[in-house]
């Protein structure tokens, strides 16, 4: 567990503009959270680099954007019509609602995945498991409970036009294989990925948006044949333990789990997730990486009749691939990154400064153009406009230079360039490093040029 409260961190996203409660003025809605000014650009920074490090700079890879509302046969073919329900426990004291796994697990540090209703009542018995709320021991027995939230499509609300909202994107990669194996004219391996929001009736949400009810996912499907021996489950799990690391995140704060035999799916031959230490829990889970087997395609293929197979040229061979699925959710990417990024600094004297070293590829604010004083302003903003043209930069004359760069270092902008009288004559800025807050001078045309080199991943 890091040095600062969640409580602190959190209040420091509300206040600074990064998240604010949804629909505030109406007294909000349970667990659901808008990104504000800042945080709207970290979580777009953060989909451009998973989209330009798992798509762009993979040669074997490309990207959908499948529609949200899918034909509901796509959820039989999945499972999740019959299976996508978590065990829901009430307290018969003080009527509170629990996700069952969730609750035993926080209780007693037992892991029950995989483990029907009884086995969970057992669990709870033997354990003498509490509510969280009333701190009682009386519970109902632990019942399923459908994710997926219902709609209808049409002007009738009958069963013939019930529709859900896609509980994963995965699905849409699926039912889109044989699409892009002919557009794209790829040959295994290779992969397909997506980013778009995702919604789950989740039964307890919460720690802010660690767990919501509606939230983006960036997944791939990487196919390849069962007969190539390359452990592309490990490629895979090894790619995305670097990308965090990559992003300066705390080895300390890191680890891969690789779930036990009893955890998988049925289908699934291995799967590992990389935790985060969060501040409220031990190890909460940040990215999952499976190998899903063949099951999804055979799925589709059996519930829609269409052939899935993939014909390899070379041996005539016709059969379904197997697919690892590395799936992450943006908003536990960005909890991650802003709660290992938080940090207050004792400075000389009685001062201290509040600092988020979010790596620069994906700060919110690149740069902030600061002059010295208001009459300075014309040429100052002229490099604003320049830059502006290619980096995310900001322009900020009010309040003394110290308020300025304390102001910067809090919402994790790298580099505060100031505008001097100097400039005026000598053509050169000074540009203030965040983490280390040492100063150069450089002339204002290597000024594109030098935040671009450094804001690189
Ligand atoms: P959990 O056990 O936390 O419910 P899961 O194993 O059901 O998660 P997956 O179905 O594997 O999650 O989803 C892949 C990723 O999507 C997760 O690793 C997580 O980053 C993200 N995710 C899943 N559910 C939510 C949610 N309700 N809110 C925010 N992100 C989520």
């Amino acid at each position: 567990m890091g040095k600062y409260s969640f409580e602190e961190i959190v209040n420091h996203l509300k206040s600074s503009g990064f998240v604010y409660q949804g629909s505030e003025i109406y007294g909000g809605l349970s667990n659901s959270w808008d990104f504000g000014n800042l945080g709207s650009e970290l979580k777009k920074n953060i989909k451009d680099l998973w989209w330009k490090e798992f798509i762009q700079k993979d040669p074997n890879n490309v990207g959908i954007d499948a529609a949200i509302i899918m034909n509901p046969k796509t959820w039989e073919a999945s499972g999740h019509l019959k299976g996508f329900s978590d065990l829901m426990i009430d307290c018969k004291e003080c009527k509170s609602r629990f996700r069952a796994d969730k609750m035993i697990e926080e209780a007693t540090g037992i892991s029950t995945e995989g483990k029907g209703p009884e086995e969970m009542m057992h669990v709870i018995e033997e354990n003498r498991v509490a509510c969280p709320k009333c701190g009682k021991h009386n519970f109902t027995q632990p019942r399923p409970f459908n994710l997926m939230f219902k709609t209808f499509i049409g002007t009738l609300e009958d069963s013939k036009s019930v529709v859900y909202l896609r509980p994963e994107t995965c699905q849409g990669i699926f039912v889109n294989f044989e699409n892009v194996l002919r557009t794209s004219r790829r040959k295994l391996p290779f992969g397909i990925g997506q980013i778009g929001k995702s919604f789950r009736n989740e039964i307890t949400p919460g720690n802010f948006i660690f767990r919501t009810r509606e939230f983006e996912q960036m997944e791939l499907e990487f196919f390849y044949d069962p007969k190539d021996t390359t452990d592309w489950y490990k490629y895979w799990v090894d790619i995305c333990v670097a990308f965090v690391q990559r992003l300066g995140i705390r080895d300390e704060n890191l680890r891969v789990r690789e779930h036990a035999k009893e955890e998988l799916a049925f289908y699934s031959r291995g799967t590992s997730d990389i935790e985060y230490a969060f501040p409220f829990t031990d190890w909460g889970e940040v990215w999952g990486i499976a190998d899903r087997t063949d099951y999804d395609l055979s799925q589709h293929q059996k519930y829609s009749g269409k052939n899935m197979t993939y014909l390899d040229q070379a041996s005539g061979e016709s059969f379904i691939p197997y697919v690892i699925e590395p799936s992450v959710g943006v908003e536990r990417l960005f909890l991650m990154c802003v709660c290992d990024a938080y940090d207050v600094e004792e400075l000389e004297g009685d001062d201290q400064r509040v600092v988020m070293h979010l790596h620069p590829s994906i700060a919110p604010i690149k740069a902030s153009i600061l002059p010295l004083s208001k009459k300075l302003k014309d040429r100052a903003i002229e490099l604003y406009k320049d830059l502006a043209e290619d980096i995310r930069v900001e322009y900020d004359d009010a309040g003394s230079i110290g308020k300025r760069y304390r102001r910067n270092d809090a919402i994790g902008t790298p580099f505060c360039i100031t505008y001097d009288f100097d400039s005026e004559n000598d053509g050169c800025v000074t540009v203030r490093d965040r983490d280390t807050m040492a100063q150069v001078r450089i002339p204002m045309a290597e000024v594109k040029d030098y935040i671009l080199k450094r804001i690189k991943f």
